[in-house]
């Protein structure tokens, strides 16, 4: 993956094009894309982690809801006040992340899912490749009511 200006609303909304198959089952999606200046990034791998964090939403979801409506993604792109930063909001009113390992998702080959439902490897590289941006991911969650990621990246990269 290449060093390239592109729009993070797009690799978004292409990421969720994918994902569209997924979501049929009746999860309500709720979209609110700001303006966000085009950025220097690795777009392929951003787009990766944005796909990792649907991934484990929508999984959450359907955990909670088994096949019955009511999960609700919502996904929230802005800037910041003083417009140095964009963050990218990522929701879902899925089972929730225990206090007790929060901390720990971010660990390569930490998984609460049975062998074959994942490898344990989506949130270290979402990690990373956050980390690699200089940015940072604020998680906010209740168990039971769901769960928030944050990816919150400067405007101006120095990579
Ligand atoms: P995997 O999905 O293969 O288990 P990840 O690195 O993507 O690995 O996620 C690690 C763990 O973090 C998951 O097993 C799950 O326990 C927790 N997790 C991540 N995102 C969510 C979420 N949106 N809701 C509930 N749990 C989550
Ligand atoms: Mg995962």
């Amino acid at each position: 993956d290449t060093l390239k200006f592109a729009d993070i609303n797009e690799g978004l909304e292409s990421t969720m094009v994918i994902l569209n198959s997924l979501i049929q089952q009746g999860i309500d999606v709720d979209k609110n894309y700001g303006e966000l200046p085009a950025i220097e990034c690795y777009a392929g791998k951003l787009n990766q982690v944005f796909l990792n964090i649907l991934t484990n939403a929508i999984y959450a979801i359907n955990k909670k809801f088994q096949n019955n409506p009511g999960g609700i993604l919502k996904l929230e792109t802005g800037l910041t006040e003083d417009e140095s930063f964009m963050y990218i909001s990522i929701a879902d009113n899925g089972i929730g992340i225990p206090s007790e390992i929060r901390e720990k998702i971010f660990e390569p080959f930490f998984t609460t899912k049975d062998v074959g439902e994942g490898t344990g490897l989506g949130m270290s590289i979402a990690y990373n490749t956050i980390a690699k941006h200089n940015g940072k991911i604020v998680v906010d969650s209740i168990v039971g009511e769901g769960t928030v990621f944050k990816l919150i990246i400067p405007i101006r990269q120095i990579i």
